[in-house]
Formats: structure tokens, C-alpha cells, sequence
């Protein structure tokens, strides 16, 4: 969640002198932390180095009664941990953790490692998984990607896509939602899954889906609406988009089948992890279970705070940085997850993220790991460690958000009146261009005069996501809307297309967010975190009236699925195949013009002609003779170049349009 970039500081210090205390802490990596169930039992083993005591409680019920036994346990001082264990598979029973801290006994805590949970996550639950599998499971499988470029990502929120009554879907607002097919809206269009495949993307992009903090799992009927971003129990789904948060198995299982029923419909599925931080401090399950070791501090002790969430997390401390591994690992493992999204990476350090991408790739290779290059506030750790945009040539197959491209498109994201590039700000063209290079060096993009960005951070068109909206800020229509004020609604549909038509055609990979396809807004809203459904929720009936809009989206998907020349892998390529036009932007702002040349990275097309007119007038370019087709012209897009054909000379974009032009 929010995005700002930090400009880097000379901080001198790895982290603060508080937090040196803990760099000798024994760790301790094995997979049996916390509980594991085999033909002998059931075993706990809590990691506490600190604690003089440590208890299991036992429990009936996720929720009431009072613990039916007490388990004291045992310290194994070589590995911080404490453990015991019972002969009988406990099946179908809860269990927290209660540790003595300095001659107190903390809060029960269902642990960091609870796998299931009962309702709202206070209680862990003890539950055999093989029974949560659905069918097929065991040859269950994401889509294979073979360059990160091919992926073209779809955020959502489960409750957006679901929620309103022209979904057409049964399971509203729950994982089961995306398991239903030939849903429509009132006037016929296809909802749900069916709607995503209709669309063409790749993957999507689910918000928060482990178990978070701000709904009340008991009072569903409340319609609570959260984008999550308070994590809970980081390994175990969230339990408001399962039919049943009582029954531990139930979010499991339905979790499992929304995963399944995309993988079959060819659709990979990102998850957004939030791990830089807890929805509580003191009461969080970190600080229960190890007092003052998974988060960082100032010298002082006090709580840093890179996530203007309260807290930050201490990834760069060894039992932190293998629970974030093993944390993902798990998801891959047991969900079947195709890829990470890191809320606030750069509050994580870059070796950390080497090791969570090259374990995750010793599981799945197509696995894409991405994130946000920034920190929502200072940090202890400095400022060359941190996982941030400037520092992704540091990382190996990491990617990060371009805010380049994204406040240049469409007009910076703290001003709402703002204009961008396509939508007649000029001055903007330098950096647009650093976004169609995906921030690789190239000899014609010169960074000094980039707005976000002084240098090309990106070493591989791989490392970056481009994209004009996401949850946070004004999503792309009502950023529209407020910056195009006065305006006919016929020019901010214009507008929308050719800010995307910028991103799918740029190189790196795309990502939009869900229901722009069809123009959907949020009323202005644009920290709609804890917003109702009445501002959140897509409302489908828009993709009849905006039939024109998702038709186009539509035209975009297909033509860079069906174009490798728009997903070139390395900067190399990029510097060698993609020649700007010369422009003068003093002259004639808002046109920006390049070719892909040389059947760019395979392509079937030896030169595609790509211009942009972000002006609110009419522009003309002059075009290379030749026979050309025409693939996008005046909104209109064919990824078969069957738009007509010209032979090239001067030709007139519309206000607010792109201009695709290719010839074999
Ligand atoms: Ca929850």
C-alpha cells in the first residue's frame, strides 16, 4: 500500500544498536515448527529463545471454552526452541501458544506458523490437509511462463469482482466466486471467470488473501469490506472469503478450488504478501511467541516504522528472513501459488529477495516474484540494503513497480487535478519513454530528464511492471474524471485507451487493475481500504455499456500475446530494436513515435510502428513509405492489422489516441 519512493539517504549503520542484540540468537529452520502430526503423534516445537517458560494450550473449540489440558514444554537451547509432544494425531482440535516473558505470562498466540485457523485466527487448528485437496490437485498446475515479460497481470479484490448484484455470481465476495462459470451480467456479458479469460490476461493479482486483522470472521452478514493489508496469520487464508471461517478445512478447500478452477482456465494466481509489517505491535503473533526480534527498532527501542502501519519487519535478522522464505515456499507448495507480490519490498533487504526468488525457483521455475521499490517512511536499515526500485539490478528475478510510467501517463498520484502525458500535460514525453524502455539504458532516452527516476535502474526489460493504477490512489477513471474535469466523458474514454495502450505495448510486463476494462470507477474514492461495497464493488452491467472500451482492452491483450516483439527480454534487444523518432517536444508536445524493428525478438512483423498523441488536438506524424497495416488507429484496435492499409505519408491520430502501424 502506498506509494512513495524514498530519495536515498546516507544512513551508516545495518540497523540500529538495539536490534544488535539479536543478531546471536540461536535460529532454527527446521520444517517441523510448531506442529507436525505423523504416525507417532502430535508435536509442537516453538521457536523462543528468550522465554523462561513455554505452554501449549488445547482447546475443544476455535473459539469458547476453556483450554481442556496444558502442555508444558521443553527448552532445546541449541535451537532457540521449546517442544512436546502427545501420542494421539489431535485432529479436529485448537491449540495456542503461551510463553513466560521475564516472569510474565504473555497473551495466548496461535503461533507465526498457524497452517489453519479457527474463526478470526485467535486459535490455531489442527487439521490433515491431504482432506482439503480438491479434485485433480495432485496434477494440478500453474500456466508455464517462460519470460516474465509474457505475464500480463489483473489485480483484484475478491469483493470487487463478486460483490455487486450484476455479477451474476452465487459466492459473492468469497475464493469460490472464481470458481463459477457462465455467470453474466443482467444484459448477457460474461462475469467471473469466464469474463477473465474473455479478457486475455495471464495472472491474476489477488489482494491480501492469508488471514488479516479487520473483519470480524463472526459477523459476515456486517459486510465488512477490507483490503487487508493487517496481516494476521501469514499462513493461512483469510477466513471472510470462505462460505464457513468456523470450520478450519473450509478455507482451505475453497481457497484451493478458486486456485484450481483459474489454473484450468490457463490463469496463474499472484498473491499479494504483505510480510514488512503486523496489524498489532506488542499483541502481534511475532512478539508473542519472541519478544522484540522479528520487528526493528530505533536505538532507542522504540518500534521503526517503514510502513506507516506502526510497525516494520526485521528481515535482515536470520529467523525473520527464513520465515519469509519458507513462508512463501509453503503457498507454492501447498496452494499451488504462481507468484508474489511484495507490499513495500524495499522494507525488506535485497538478499533476502535473492533467496526467495531463487528458492522459489528451485520449486517452479515460472514463479514471478515482484513488488513495490519503496518504503512508506525511514528506516534502520540502509538505504544500499533496501530492496528498492534504484537498487533492482542488485536482485535476480525480482521485478518492481515503474512509478515512472505510471505518474507520467496519467498525472502524479498526489494531485488529483494533474494532468499526464495522455492527457495533455507536456513535458512529460522523457519520461514515458524511460517506461517503454522499461528503464533499461538506451541511447536514445535521456534519465536525467526523467521526473521519478535520474538513471536506468533496470538492467532487464524482466525487473520491471508497468502499470497507470492499482488499488491505492485514484484508480484510472476517476483519476480521469478529476484531471479531465469539464471534458466530454467521450474524450476520457479515449484517454484510458491510450494510457493503456502505452502499458501493454511498453516493454517490461503489464498490470491493470480489475474492472478498468469496463471503466469502472470508485467514486472518487482513492483510499478506498475500508470503503463499502457500494464504492469497491465492480458493477458489471458498465461492460455492456462500455462494450467499446473492453473490446479494446481486449485488442490489446491479443496483440501483445500474439507480438513477442512488445516482450523483449534484455536490454540489449530493447537498445538494438526499438528506434525512437526524433521529436521536438518544445515544438510539438505530447507525440512520442518508435519502431520495433528487425522481427524484434521473433516477431512474424519486421517493423512495427508504434505513436502516441497525448494532446487534446488532432496531430500529424509522417510516416516511412511502405505497406503498411494498420493495427490501432482513433481508439480503434485489431491485433490482425485489419484496420485497413496505408502506404504511409502523413497520417492524423485523433486527440488522446495511439496509432499502431506493422508491416511484414
Ligand atoms: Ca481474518
Amino acid at each position: 500500500m502506498l506509494a512513495f519512493s524514498l530519495a536515498p539517504a546516507a544512513v551508516a549503520q545495518t540497523n540500529s544498536s538495539y536490534d544488535a542484540q539479536f543478531i546471536s540468537w540461536p535460529t532454527y529452520n527446521g520444517n517441523d515448527l510448531e506442529l507436525s502430526v505423523d504416525n507417532s503423534g502430535t508435536h509442537f516445537r516453538l521457536w523462543s529463545p528468550k522465554a523462561k517458560e513455554a505452554r501449549v494450550n488445547l482447546y475443544t473449540d476455535g473459539h469458547t471454552g476453556e483450554a481442556y489440558k496444558i502442555l508444558p514444554m521443553t527448552f532445546d537451547a541449541a535451537t532457540g526452541t521449546w517442544t512436546v509432544s502427545v501420542p494421539e494425531k489431535l485432529y479436529g482440535q485448537f491449540y495456542t501458544f503461551q510463553i513466560n516473558n521475564d516472569g510474565k505470562w504473555l497473551k495466548e498466540t496461535p503461533g507465526v506458523w498457524a497452517k489453519a485457523v479457527g474463526v478470526n485466527g485467535d486459535r490455531a487448528a489442527i487439521i490433515d490437509f491431504a482432506s482439503t485437496n480438491p479434485a485433480g490437485w495432485a496434477t494440478d498446475k500453474g500456466p508455464e511462463v517462460k519470460n516474465f515479460s509474457d505475464v500480463m497481470l489483473y489485480e483484484m479484490h475478491h469483493r470487487d469482482m463478486s460483490m455487486h448484484p450484476s455479477s451474476g455470481i452465487a459466492n459473492k465476495g468469497k475464493f469460490l466466486a472464481l470458481t463459477e462459470t457462465g455467470t453474466t451480467s443482467p444484459e448477457g456479458m460474461k462475469t467471473g471467470i469466464d469474463h477473465l479469460k474473455e479478457l486475455g490476461i495471464t495472472h491474476v493479482h489477488i489482494l491480501p488473501s492469508y488471514d488479516y486483522n479487520s473483519v470480524d470472521e463472526m459477523n459476515l452478514q456486517n459486510n465488512t469490506y477490507n483490503w487487508g493489508y493487517d496481516p494476521l496469520n501469514y499462513n493461512t487464508p483469510e477466513g471472510s472469503y470462505s462460505t464457513n471461517p468456523s470450520d478450519p478445512a473450509t478455507r482451505v478447500r475453497e481457497m484451493k478450488e478458486m486456485v484450481k478452477a483459474l489454473h484450468d482456465a490457463g490463469i496463474g494466481v499472484v498473491m499479494d504478501v504483505v510480510y514488512n509489517h503486523t496489524a498489532t505491535n506488542d499483541d502481534s503473533n511475532f512478539e508473542l511467541t519472541a519478544p522484540g526480534y522479528y520487528h526493528r527498532h530505533w536505538d532507542d527501542g522504540r518500534y521503526s516504522d517503514a510502513s506507516g502501519c506502526g510497525n516494520e519487519t526485521a528481515s535482515d535478522l536470520q529467523q525473520m528472513r527464513d520465515y519469509i522464505i519458507n513462508s512463501v515456499k509453503y503457498w507454492v507448495n501447498e496452494y499451488h501459488i504462481d507468484g508474489f507480490r511484495f507490499d513495500l519490498m524495499a522494507i525488506h533487504d535485497t538478499e533476502t529477495m535473492n533467496q526467495v526468488a531463487a528458492e522459489l525457483k528451485k520449486i517452479n521455475p515460472s514463479v514471478f516474484v515482484y513488488g513495490e521499490g519503496w518504503t512508506a517512511g525511514d528506516s534502520p536499515l540502509q538505504t544500499e540494503r533496501r530492496a528498492l526500485k534504484e537498487n533492482v539490478s542488485k536482485m535476480t528475478d525480482i521485478a518492481v513497480f515503474s512509478d515512472d510510467i505510471r505518474d507520467a501517463v496519467k498525472g502524479h498520484y498526489t494531485n488529483a487535478a494533474d494532468r499526464g502525458f495522455a492527457t495533455g500535460k507536456p513535458g512529460l514525453e522523457e519520461t514515458v519513454k524511460i517506461g517503454i524502455v522499461a528503464a533499461t539504458n538506451h541511447p536514445q532516452v535521456n534519465f536525467k530528464k526523467g521526473n521519478n527516476s535520474k538513471f536506468a535502474y533496470a538492467d532487464s526489460p524482466e525487473m520491471i511492471v508497468n502499470y497507470v493504477s492499482c488499488h491505492d490512489d485514484l484508480c484510472l477513471t476517476d483519476k480521469l474524471h478529476k484531471s479531465m474535469a469539464g471534458e466530454p466523458e467521450e474524450n476520457m474514454l479515449a484517454a484510458a485507451k491510450l494510457a493503456q495502450t502505452i502499458v501493454f505495448t511498453s516493454q517490461g510486463t503489464p498490470f491493470m487493475f480489475a474492472g478498468e476494462e469496463v471503466f469502472r470507477d470508485k467514486q472518487g474514492v482513492h483510499n478506498s481500504y475500508n470503503s463499502p461495497d457500494s464504492i469497491n464493488a465492480i458493477d458489471w452491467s458498465n461492460k455492456a455499456k462500455y462494450r467499446d472500451q473492453f473490446e479494446y482492452y481486449k485488442g490489446l491483450t491479443a496483440l501483445r500475446k500474439a507480438h513477442p516483439a512488445f516482450r523483449m527480454t534484455s536490454a540489449a534487444d530493447i537498445a538494438k530494436n526499438l528506434k525512437f523518432d526524433k521529436i521536438d517536444s518544445a515544438k510539438t508536445p505530447n507525440l512520442i513515435s518508435y519502431s520495433l524493428l528487425n522481427n524484434a525478438n521473433g516477431d512474424e512483423w519486421n517493423e512495427i510502428k508504434v505513436v502516441f498523441n497525448g494532446a487534446s488536438e488532432a496531430q500529424t506524424v509522417n510516416i516511412k513509405k511502405g505497406n503498411w497495416m494498420i493495427v490501432a488507429k482513433d481508439g480503434k484496435i485489431s491485433p490482425a492489422g485489419d484496420l485497413g492499409a496505408t502506404e504511409g505519408g502523413k497520417m492524423t491520430l485523433a486527440p488522446y489516441s495511439a496509432l499502431i502501424l506493422a508491416r511484414k
